[in-house]
């Protein structure tokens, strides 16, 4: 076959899939396979979850696409649900999390600005960051791999090590807006931000008033069984990026805002053509009916569960080749012995499907749906794979 007229952005995977439903995907010729990492965690309920296939023809019979110069009823619905389940007082909604992000920074920057610091517009970040790939958030992401070769770095993203508080203090300048964190680092490797240094970045923001900003758009709605994981660490941002999980695979990101972080936004301040479009907005209001129901979350803790303890014990059993287990909820990382890209091509063997992530670390981050009983079966898969790579003795005995 001919190559693809395509940018050569991506090294795919030579896996052709035609359809899914939950947790599984079919390819052309057939073949079924455990997608464990569900659209890089995009994919919250699954292929073909039929509340939101319904909600989506339902919508494409009636209106796609409107322009934010009219009222989108399905924006309001869904801004309402999402400020009454979190800290938040006003949404503006986007397409994706990069522009998530774009809209968080823009946001803060201009909060300052409104309050008469316009020289205040540096942001702190972390090491081992990933906020997307347009200008500001590869500058705010740090990694030079993304930055090489795109001109010179957007200004006024000042990056000190993960977890590091002293770091923090020492970046705070008169220039200084905000902080920016992921709770969970995805692409950095499933390093989770402890409860006390998320509480004490929260108590510098309120010091020196400055304004917290949090990235959840992969550890975000419902992933580690809360319905944003900086719940389980009591505090409240005053901004947060959303997107992935929350249109369970179609285009739909949102920034989060109180009415005090939004005050500097006005009208002409900022805007979007395709973000809130009736199709998102009938999506993300069906995936909340499923993840705000109740019960739902608790559903999530419990396979959680035994997923997490199945792969600690996989660890114990094959301990050359598996490191730790790392994560939250269904966003668990194995940190490879081996190369994480043999282990995860062991896993395609076994036709389960995981995500690779930095530090040597593969991430499982099956559908929020997933039962515990696949759960079991992804298990099984991922220790013959496990098995396929071990030189250990242990292996036999158990
Ligand atoms: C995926 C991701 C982004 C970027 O989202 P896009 O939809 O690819 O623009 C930003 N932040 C985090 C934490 C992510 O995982």
């Amino acid at each position: 076959m001919a190559e693809p007229a395509l940018f050569e952005t991506y090294n795919r995977a030579p896996l052709r899939f035609e359809r899914g439903e939950g947790v599984w995907l079919t390819t052309e010729s057939g073949e079924r396979y455990m997608d464990f990492a569900a659209g890089i965690a995009v994919n919250s309920l699954g292929h073909a979850h039929p509340h939101l296939v319904a909600a989506l023809k339902d919508q494409a019979d009636k209106l796609w696409h409107l322009s934010n110069l009219y009222d989108v009823p399905g924006q309001e619905k869904l801004a309402r649900r999402l400020t009454e389940a979190t800290f938040a007082d006003r949404v503006f909604f986007t397409n994706s999390g990069a522009e998530a992000l774009e809209a968080s920074i823009k946001t803060a920057r201009r909060y300052q600005y409104a309050k008469g610091h316009p020289e205040r517009f540096h942001i702190i970040t972390f090491e081992g960051a990933f906020h997307g790939r347009t200008l500001a958030a590869i500058a705010a992401g740090g990694q030079p791999k993304y930055l090489e070769g795109f001109g010179p770095k957007v200004q006024g993203f000042d990056q000190v090590p993960f977890g590091d508080l002293d770091a923090v203090k020492a970046a705070i300048t008169e220039a200084t807006a905000a902080i920016l964190i992921e709770p969970i680092q995805g692409e950095g490797g499933l390093r989770l931000a402890s409860k006390e240094f998320l509480h004490a970045l929260r108590q510098l923001c309120d010091e020196h008033g400055l304004l917290l900003i949090l990235d959840e758009v992969q550890c975000g709605v419902g992933r580690t069984c809360k319905f944003f994981a900086h719940e389980w660490a009591g505090i409240t941002p005053d901004i947060m990026a959303v997107a992935k999980g929350i249109g369970g695979g179609f285009p739909l990101g949102a920034c989060l805002a109180t009415e005090e972080a939004a005050s500097g936004m006005k009208p002409g301040t900022h805007g979007t053509t395709y973000g809130g479009n009736p199709l998102a907005m009938s999506v993300g209001n069906a995936v909340l009916d499923v993840v705000l129901a109740d019960g739902f979350l608790e559903h999530v803790q419990d396979v959680a569960l035994v997923f997490r303890q199945g792969l600690e014990g996989l660890k114990d059993r094959f301990p050359d080749v598996i490191e730790e287990i790392r994560g939250d909820g269904l966003m668990l990382g194995i940190k490879a012995k081996v190369a994480n890209t043999e282990l995860l091509m062991a896993m395609r063997e076994e036709h389960l499907l995981g995500v690779p992530a930095g530090d040597n670390v593969i991430r499982l981050l099956p559908p929020l749906t997933v039962t515990a009983e696949e759960a079991r079966e992804g298990l099984a898969r991922i220790e013959r794979a496990a098995g396929s790579l071990s030189k250990s003795t242990l292996r036999k005995t158990a």
